[in-house]
């Protein structure tokens, strides 16, 4: 059996095999045959690469046995349940319990983060938020997950840049580059469900969903309310349209 330096644990043990997008979803959304499609963006928003990726090429190596049967695999069958009632058509889900919200928050960002790592798009995660994974089973601070639909979107892609509107407090003007250093921005198309992962690190700032677009995405984590409402009337009808619907500023 291969030996891999777990991402999550940190330890070097037998390698298991992290699908990039896992098995049941590609099954429910009647996937397995068809090829992936990785769209890469740069700093400007422009696609630099797109590489046609095959199913079962598509895995993480850098996971144990051990995560990945273990606490990985539990996580895939808490989120079961909620991808699939979201999923179902017309929309019968209306809100997500805090436990829901929390599951769908947490299974994001780890899909969000093994995406980045399992393709050719530079490596925007830093190796801290594998083991903050692991060691809390939880989200680090500084990281955001909205959820919206898409209505003209099968089967699963995702798109990653780092790209985020916003600005830069006064003080900070000098050093703008840096105050931005480390912002991901990957979302998750699953059928017409948009999962949305931003990273933005500084503590003096926070990322907000702009006014007006109440309608049409919502906030799952961090959450200040004991549950989601899902009140969704709008939809994109482009994966790509809800990258840039947030915008970071100082936090007041
Ligand atoms: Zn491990």
């Amino acid at each position: 059996m291969p030996k891999v330096l777990c991402s999550f644990c940190g330890i070097q043990k037998d390698r298991g095999k992290e699908h990039m997008w896992p098995d049941w979803l590609l099954k429910h959304l009647n996937f397995h045959s068809m090829d992936l499609s990785g769209t890469h963006y740069a700093l400007s928003g422009k696609t630099v690469s797109g590489r046609q990726q095959n199913v079962q090429s598509a895995l993480f190596g850098k996971v144990c046995r051990e995560c990945n049967g273990g606490w990985m695999s539990q996580l895939e069958s808490k989120v079961i349940p909620i991808i699939k009632a979201l999923l179902e058509t017309p929309r019968s889900k209306s809100s997500l319990s805090q436990e829901e919200a929390s599951v769908l928050a947490v299974w994001a960002f780890k899909t969000a983060i093994i995406r980045n790592a399992a393709t050719n798009y530079r490596q925007i995660v830093p190796s801290a938020h594998f083991r903050h994974l692991y060691e809390h089973r939880s989200i680090p601070e500084g990281i955001y997950v909205d959820l919206a639909f898409v209505n003209s979107h099968h089967g699963l892609s995702g798109l990653q840049s780092q790209t985020l509107a916003g600005f830069v407090r006064g003080v900070d003007q000098v050093n703008a580059a840096e105050v931005q250093d480390g912002i991901y921005n990957i979302t998750l198309a699953i059928g017409s469900l948009l999962l949305r992962v931003i990273c933005f690190q500084n503590h003096a700032y926070t990322v907000s969903i702009p006014d007006g677009l109440e309608l049409k995405i919502v906030r799952i984590h961090p959450s200040q309310t004991a549950g989601v409402s899902i009140n969704l009337s709008q939809t994109y009808s482009h994966p790509s349209q809800i990258e840039l619907d947030a915008i970071f500023h100082e936090y007041d």
